[in-house]
């Protein structure tokens, strides 16, 4: 496994260090260990323009265990500043609008205006964006990045470890569609529905972006109905690793997936970018090997595939079963505000806002939950046909 094309293959390192709580001098020490494990010293150098770039989402606090805590944000500064690196700056593309007002509030929130001003580093709220080719693509030759990844000379992406209800786990390449403006996202829904092709437009994205280094915060995990409506899981670990294809591996062994189900890991493993976990790859830090969480809570959302086990002459009525079987995101009328923010996310604009309640039309439904995702109330479930499941 390789996050450089050509030449020798190394041994990919995955660090996991024990982090058992949100105290910064813990959080310090944990993410100080990470950078010496990857030998970041060799990499960073005064100069050079850093962006910090956490996972966002939407507008929540730290303890609702949806967005990077910032004390590993704090932590990743406190290391990149270690090394000399004075030319820093954090930013994301939340979900939503991609506005001056939408960014302030979310930095906020989530805590990263706080760290900005106790660190002296930037914080972005400008709204610019511009297109970047995508060397080696499979499907999606060109992106529109926002304009602090065009300038960064390193981009370290600081993600939180969560299960996500169309990509199965939140991890180090999904964090990096947060680098795409606001509602350009659902445009890419809408290009690449199927999780397969989708899945392939997340590794071009990994390829353009080519993060140096990615640490994600697992001390509080989310499971379940992540990335937004989820349950805390309380792993105290944090992760970190220099191959952001290899990291996924980790965090998908971590939470007991089948690797087959996450689709940029199909994706990596398909281009010959990353192979199973453990192939080619080294666990680091306080541990040897990453063993699956017992019960680690799955998104209701995870796909049925049975059709490929069965013989041949049943697949078709069996995918038919599948499909009418899959999950699909149902509003609960009474908790639903009328926000709009579901509309807003939909890629293929098939909600509509009617007296003040949000109503789906399903005929028009990929299924990619990013309403789900964008509720603030969560008053949107996925919901399975249940008689197909008994
Ligand atoms: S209704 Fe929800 S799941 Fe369906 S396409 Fe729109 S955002 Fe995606
Ligand atoms: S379902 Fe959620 S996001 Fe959609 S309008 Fe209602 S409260 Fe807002």
């Amino acid at each position: 496994m390789s996050f450089a094309k050509g030449g020798e293959r190394k041994l990919e390192k995955v660090s996991v260090i024990e982090t058992p709580s949100y105290d910064q001098t813990v959080v310090n020490a944990a993410v100080a260990r990470h950078f010496q494990l990857h030998g970041m010293e060799e990499k960073l150098h005064p100069g050079m323009k850093v962006l910090v770039k956490p996972n966002l989402l939407l507008k929540r606090r730290p303890e609702e265990f949806t967005t990077t805590h910032p004390t590993v944000v704090e932590a990743v500064i406190e290391a990149l500043k270690g090394y000399g690196v004075t030319d820093i700056v954090i930013a994301d593309s939340p979900g939503g609008l991609y506005t001056r007002v939408q960014l302030a509030a979310i930095y906020r929130a989530s805590g990263m205006e706080d760290v900005a001003r106790r660190q002296g580093v930037a914080l972005n709220l400008e709204t610019g964006s511009g297109e970047v080719s995508a060397p080696g693509a499979r499907c999606c030759a060109r992106f529109t990045l926002i304009d602090p990844v065009r300038r960064a000379d390193m981009v370290v992406s600081v993600g939180k470890v969560k299960t996500h209800g169309m990509t199965g786990l939140s991890g180090g390449v999904k964090n990096l569609f947060g680098c795409i403006p606001g509602l350009m996202k659902p445009e890419l829904h809408c290009q690449f529905p199927e999780k397969g092709s989708f899945g392939h437009m997340l590794v071009d994205l990994c390829e353009c972006v080519r993060p140096g280094f990615t640490v994600m915060d697992g001390v509080e995990a989310m499971e379940g109905d992540g990335p937004s409506g989820g349950t805390m899981r309380r792993v105290g670990l944090t992760f970190a690793a220099e191959n952001p294809y290899a990291l996924d591996l980790g965090l998908c062994r971590l939470m007991g997936l089948d690797e087959s189900s996450v689709p940029t890991i199909a994706a990596a493993k398909e281009r010959g970018l990353s192979g199973g976990y453990g192939e080619g790859m080294e666990i680091v830090g306080d541990f040897t090997d990453i063993a699956p969480i017992p019960g680690y809570q799955k998104p209701r959302s995870a796909s049925v595939d049975f059709s490929a086990h069965v013989p041949r002459m049943f697949r078709r009525p069996v995918a038919w079963l599948e499909k009418k079987a899959s999950p699909k995101p149902v509003i609960r009328r009474q908790g639903c505000i009328g926000c709009g923010k579901c509309a807003e996310s939909c890629p293929q604009k098939t909600i509509a806002i009617v007296e003040k309640k949000a109503r789906i039309d399903y005929s028009r439904c990929i299924k990619c939950f990013c309403c789900h995702e964008m509720c603030p109330v969560k008053t949107i479930d996925i919901k399975r046909n249940l008689i197909l499941h008994r």
